[in-house]
């Protein structure tokens, strides 16, 4: 069977929740817009798998967080698809794409036509067998990507209750989840490839803050050093891990967070692709003027980053992304290039930060890292280009956002180290 659709959009993860919201915004029409997702529900806000989900006391379930509720906007349930006439099409694969012909091949042997594409396939968790290292199928291993995965993290964290967790990987999926399984009282052991932990954007000093806030709530850290193997029992589970330092840590269950892949393979061979994901333009158009990208897959032209094309893989950059996209699509006359300020968050304990800009050049750190609000600039070529705060007020994460992205000039370093978040509140 051959369905006929105007816009398509693969993948029901947060960009395609935010483009269908922008569509119906816009006035999408009732029967032109499907969405086809390999998962079993609507579009949902991700994040909220490694923060609330995890949570032992009244954790957040569906349908509480579904998009748009991470922007402070309506809840699109279901219900609000059939609504508007948005086909949803869910637990279904889209097993192969032809551009020319404008046709997708899904898991049910359908076939859907459409006249405009947005590709908003996310991306999927680097597995331990791409390392070199086997494991990954045993019940206590776990990967935190899907709505699937946190249900299975959180059966693995109820049944090794007061036992020991070896989060491997030092990034965002180790931090947020080695902080739930504390606040869930496993014995947590992070390792670490590295000196310390988010080595991509944490200076050493940011670092030592955190891992000192982790250690106070009973958190190791093991760094310099990677898996080599795990040890299994007759079942199957993994009872230690293996570091090649050649020390053994006993584990009753294992969570990974060592990065992820774009998923393209989709269109690999039919669009151009850069940076590991779907090369787009300011309108989010891939190579094919009929395809657009979004999300983590999409690799855009970043004005802030000087027009080189990066893939951002966070929450903020899916929606606006998708947002974007809908409004180029649907009002090409009246949407401009695409210009964002890439910004990145986490929140941990009772911790929180954000970042904005580029995290390049020299630092200069500022507030009171023995305190609760503290953070750090980064100058380049003379100008401000990146600014950290933890434990900001709204005002104060607003004023740091704005300074960068005006990026202004910085004549006086030590007047600037002296002012500190005053800085930013006064540029
Ligand atoms: P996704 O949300 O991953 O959606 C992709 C969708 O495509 C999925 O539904 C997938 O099943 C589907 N799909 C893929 N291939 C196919 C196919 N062939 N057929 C059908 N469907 C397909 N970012 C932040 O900035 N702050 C945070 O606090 C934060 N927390 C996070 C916590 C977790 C646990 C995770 C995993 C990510 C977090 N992120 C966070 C990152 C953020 O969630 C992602 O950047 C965002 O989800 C990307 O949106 P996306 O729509 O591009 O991809
Ligand atoms: P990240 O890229 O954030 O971090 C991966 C970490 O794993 C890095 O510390 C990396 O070290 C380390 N690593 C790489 N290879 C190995 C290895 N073989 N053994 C041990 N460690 C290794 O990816 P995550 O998996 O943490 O997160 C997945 C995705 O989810 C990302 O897109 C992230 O943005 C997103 N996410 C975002 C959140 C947020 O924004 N708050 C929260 C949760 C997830 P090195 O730096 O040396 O390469």
């Amino acid at each position: 069977m051959e369905r006929a659709f105007v816009y398509v959009i693969v993948g029901g993860g947060v960009a395609a929740g935010y483009a269908a919201h922008e569509f119906v915004k816009r006035g999408v029409s009732h029967g032109e817009l499907c969405i086809i997702s390999e998962e079993s529900v609507a579009p949902y806000e991700r994040p909220a798998l490694s923060k609330g989900f995890l949570l032992p006391e009244d954790p957040a379930r569906l349908p509480s967080f579904h998009c748009c509720v991470g922007s402070n906007e309506e809840k699109l349930t279901p219900k609000w698809y059939k609504e508007h006439g948005i086909e949803l099409i869910l637990n279904t694969q889209v097993k192969s794409a032809d551009v020319k012909s404008k046709m997708l091949l899904i898991a049910t042997g359908e076939t859907i036509s459409y006249k405009i594409l947005i590709v908003a396939t996310g991306a999927r968790p680097l597995k331990l067998e791409e390392t070199g290292v086997r494991g990954s199928d045993a019940a206590n291993v776990c990967y935190l990507r899907d709505l699937a995965d946190a249900e299975k993290l959180v059966n693995v964290m109820q049944s090794s209750s007061g036992g020991n967790a070896i989060v491997l990987g030092g990034g965002y999926i180790g931090m947020e989840c080695a902080a739930s399984l504390a606040i869930n009282k496993l014995k947590v052991t992070m390792v670490l490839p590295r000196a310390h932990c988010m080595a991509r954007l944490f200076t050493p000093k940011i670092a030592s803050y955190y891992e000192e806030f982790y250690k106070s709530k009973g958190v190791k850290f093991v760094k310099g050093t990677v898996l080599t193997s795990f040890d299994f029992n007759t079942e199957g589970k993994v009872t230690a891990a293996n570091l090649s330092d050649g020390s053994k840590l006993p584990a009753d269950m294992v969570v990974i967070g060592i990065g992820i892949h774009p998923n393209t393979s989709l269109f690999e061979g039919q669009l151009t692709l850069e940076k590991g994901g779907i090369k787009v333009n300011y309108r989010m158009q891939s190579s094919n003027t009929s395809v657009y990208a979004v999300g983590d897959v999409a690799a855009f032209p970043v004005k802030f980053f000087g027009e080189t094309r990066r893939r951002l893989e966070h929450v903020d950059s899916a929606r606006k992304t998708a947002r974007h996209a809908v409004a180029a699509i649907m009002e090409p006359k009246k949407t401009g290039e695409f210009d964002y300020l890439p910004f990145f968050y986490s929140k941990i304990f009772t911790l929180s930060w954000q970042f904005y800009g580029e995290n390049i050049g020299e630092v200069f750190h500022f507030g009171d890292f023995s305190g609760k609000t503290f953070g750090a600039y980064w100058i380049h070529n003379g100008h401000l280009v990146g600014s950290f705060l933890e434990g900001g007020t709204k005002e104060q994460y607003e004023a740091i956002a704005q300074a960068t992205r005006l990026k202004p000039a910085i004549e006086d370093l030590t007047e600037l180290e002296r002012q500190g978040l005053g800085f930013a509140l006064s540029v």
